[in-house]
């Protein structure tokens, strides 16, 4: 399949690895947006938040769980901000699922 961060679940395009297990990988931003901007991925395709499933949602829960030990190893205890873009409207650029973890600076609330 012709998709960009599958290419990097399988090597094919190098990341920088934040974190890593059966089902997830993340890695950093390659355009960071804020000191500390890292893409949490499920490694099995997934296009958006819009197809999360009962048959997939395990993934996503899965990130959510490793969020936090990211953000903490990354030293993000001020806080954070987890961000997922679903389709035009929201810029989503890459066309499968990824969180946003963005943090290590004052984030303004940007809502549209
Ligand atoms: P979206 O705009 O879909 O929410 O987020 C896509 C993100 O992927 C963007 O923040 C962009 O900088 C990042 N990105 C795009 N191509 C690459 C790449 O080849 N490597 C890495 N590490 N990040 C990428
Ligand atoms: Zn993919």
């Amino acid at each position: 399949m012709d998709c960009l961060f599958c290419k990097i679940v399988a090597g094919d395009i190098p990341s920088t690895k934040v974190y890593e297990d059966e089902l997830v990988y993340a890695f950093r931003d390659i355009a960071p947006q804020a000191p500390t901007h890292i893409l949490v991925i499920p490694k099995a395709h997934i296009a958006s938040v819009a197809e999360v499933t009962p048959d997939n949602s395990h993934l996503v829960s899965r990130i959510f769980e490793v969020i936090p030990k990211i953000a903490e190893a990354e030293g993000l205890a001020n806080g954070y901000r987890v961000v997922s873009n679903c389709g035009p409207d929201a810029g989503q650029t890459v066309g499968h699922l990824h969180f946003h973890i963005l943090g290590g600076r004052e984030l303004k609330l940007e809502m549209a």
